[in-house]
């Protein structure tokens, strides 16, 4: 039966294919392809680690203490009998033989099927029983994992396979995969680059939300805020996601597929027609250059700001170095390692290094995410999870220092609001040159800015001016903080707007003020990559955009079009308008 989901749009383009579900507790078990020659040997792997559970099991069966009370020997029974049931076991035979997925990606795909059934079951003590399964299939999996084997961390492409690959309905292991999850921590999203997904859905999330924004750098299909996809979708229905709309469409009758298939390749033209624009300047039709930006995230994303044109990097968040390591930070080699290699891919270029940004929807580990806190994105993150660990903090500014003397380096701070941070954050970056001279180690010079994210900064410009060289304005978080709309939660999503009068007018001030003073300014919040929004911030003034590299040319598209001096002129009107919006969406 066909059917949709609707969601939020964020990242654009059609994907179609098969839907892999993956359940959040599990995105870091390991997902690769395997060759038709392994087979046998994934099987038997899968066996043994089977027996190995049996044998376990059985052994605490029978050498339960006599006082343990009776249920507990009636449990491990359950559990043996789920074990040695061929519903488990043929269904995972069959992912590994026809599909050529890895055991562990097996296992887990089958527990998601044979969960839905246990779901579906009106007796309440079977249903009950799918906990006994999972714990199964996780006593499995640790077994796995304890047996010497080396298992990809990340999920590799298929040997061949690209995103633009037609779909080829004849050939079932050339059919290209969608990703399904309830949800998906930045940092996970992080180890779905390279992989073999041809887009995502998820249920939760906020159009901004970090994984949105992590979705959108790996320029594939997603939709996020899909509620409840995850529970509608089955493992291997076919699936359109309309990026642009916002829609999953699931078991798509042959007509619909066949549109979907149209528009992709309409998307795949217009993506073509774009790249011819690299090498272009951006400069507006009245002589205005813009310098168009790349947001990264990590190192390796330098050569990709490189291939769009990108005139540095606007931001580089840093934090996702820090980011699923179970709590084990980087030291300073491998944080100075890390922004050298990004400073010397810019090949001269400027690298802006945003200190780090943990907290909120960013935590450092999915293990200890912050829900504990009532208010994350109210509390202890970016600069002030930064002072309140100074020599954290220290470790970062000496490696950025120590980077600056391969290249242009700029450091920016994440969310500022008071005159005593900026104090404290300087006399720590000062301190932070001391003890590298003391140890006689090289360090180059930045330049220093701030980031316009909470309203309080915005209100207080000229107080940041008299401290930075530069201010960035991060318009996802300013919009939150000014709206009071929490940007990771898709149900006040359709109050989450960049442009309410009073967004506008925080960020126009903030360029106004920049360029009076004649301090740079760029904004690198969403808004900066939002081709529909170019030409309004043309029209404020902003002569800066950093965005993630996919959306450059787009962007550009709309430089090379615009006249800088009318929209001025029209850019006051709609400042002065109470509803922007039907100004600016004509
Ligand atoms: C922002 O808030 O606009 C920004 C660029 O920072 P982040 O999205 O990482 O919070
Ligand atoms: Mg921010």
């Amino acid at each position: 039966m066909t059917f949709s989901v609707h969601g939020l749009a964020v990242a654009r383009g059609i994907a179609i294919g098969r839907a892999v579900l993956v359940a959040s507790s599990r995105v870091d078990v390991a997902h690769y392809f395997i060759e038709a020659a392994q087979v046998e040997s994934e099987l038997q792997r899968l066996t043994r680690a089977r027996e190995a559970v049996i044998a376990e099991l059985q052994h605490l069966h029978d050498n339960l203490p006599k006082e343990s009370p009776p249920e507990l020997a009636a449990i491990l029974e359950v559990h043996l009998m789920l074990l040695q049931d061929t519903m488990l076991a043929d269904g995972v035979s069959y992912w590994v033989k026809d599909r050529l997925y890895n055991a562990e990606w097996a296992l887990t795909s089958q527990l998601d099927v044979v969960a839905r059934q246990f779901d579906e079951m009106d007796d309440p003590y079977l249903r009950e029983r799918k906990g006994d399964l999972e714990q199964v299939v996780e006593r499995t999996l640790r077994h796995m994992k304890g047996v010497a084997h080396v298992i990809p961390q990340v999920i590799h492409k298929r040997q061949g396979q690209s995103r633009q690959q037609d779909l080829q309905l004849d050939d079932e292991m050339d059919v290209p995969l969608v990703l399904v999850a309830h949800d998906l921590s930045p940092a996970d999203m992080l180890q779905f680059k390279q992989s073999v997904f041809a887009g995502f859905v998820t249920d939760v999330g906020g159009k901004t939300s970090h994984t949105a924004i992590v979705a959108r750098s790996l320029d594939i299909p997603a939709v996020v805020g899909a509620r409840t996809a995850s529970q509608l979708v089955r493992q291997d229905d076919w699936i359109i996601i309309d990026g642009d709309a916002g829609v999953v469409i699931v078991n798509p009758s042959p007509i619909i597929l066949a549109e979907y298939g149209f528009k992709q390749r309409q998307a795949e033209l217009e993506r073509e027609r774009l790249s011819r624009l690299r090498h272009t300047p951006a400069i507006t039709l009245d002589g205005q250059r813009v310098d168009l930006l790349a947001n990264i995230e990590m190192p390796e994303d330098s050569p990709i700001a490189l291939g769009v044109g990108a005139v540095g990097v606007g931001l580089f968040r840093s934090e996702f170095l820090f980011m699923g390591r179970e709590g084990a930070l980087p030291d300073e080699e491998e944080q100075y390692q890390a922004y050298k290699r990004a400073v010397e891919g810019m090949q001269g270029l400027p690298v802006t290094i945003r200190t780090v940004d943990i907290g909120a929807d960013k935590p450092l580990d999915r293990a200890v995410k912050d829900d504990a806190h009532l208010n994350p994105a109210l509390g202890l993150r970016a600069i002030r999870w930064s002072l309140a660990d100074p020599a954290m903090f220290l470790t970062q500014l000496r490696a950025i220092l120590r980077a600056a003397a391969h290249g242009q380096v700029h450091l920016l701070i994440p969310m500022l609001a008071h005159a005593r941070e900026i104090k404290q954050t300087l006399a720590l970056l000062d301190k932070a040159r001391k003890q590298l001279d003391v140890r006689g180690m090289v360090f180059g010079p930045l330049k220093v800015g701030a980031m316009i994210e909470v309203p309080a900064a915005a209100l207080s410009v000229k107080m940041f001016l008299q401290y930075f060289d530069f201010l960035s304005i991060g318009t996802n978080d300013l919009i939150q903080y000014t709206l009071a709309i929490d940007r990771a939660d898709e149900s006040v999503a359709h109050l989450y707007d960049p442009l309410h009068p009073a967004v506008l007018r925080l960020v126009a001030d903030v360029i106004a003020e920049c360029r009076a003073q004649g301090k740079g300014v760029s904004v690198c919040g969403e808004m900066a990559g939002d081709p529909a929004l170019t030409r309004l911030l043309l029209g404020l003034g902003l002569r800066s955009f950093s965005m993630h590299p996919t959306q450059i040319l787009a962007v550009k598209q709309e430089i090379i079009r615009a006249d800088a001096a009318r929209l001025e002129v029209w850019a006051q009107d709609v400042l002065a308008s109470d509803e922007p919006a039907e100004l600016v969406n004509v």
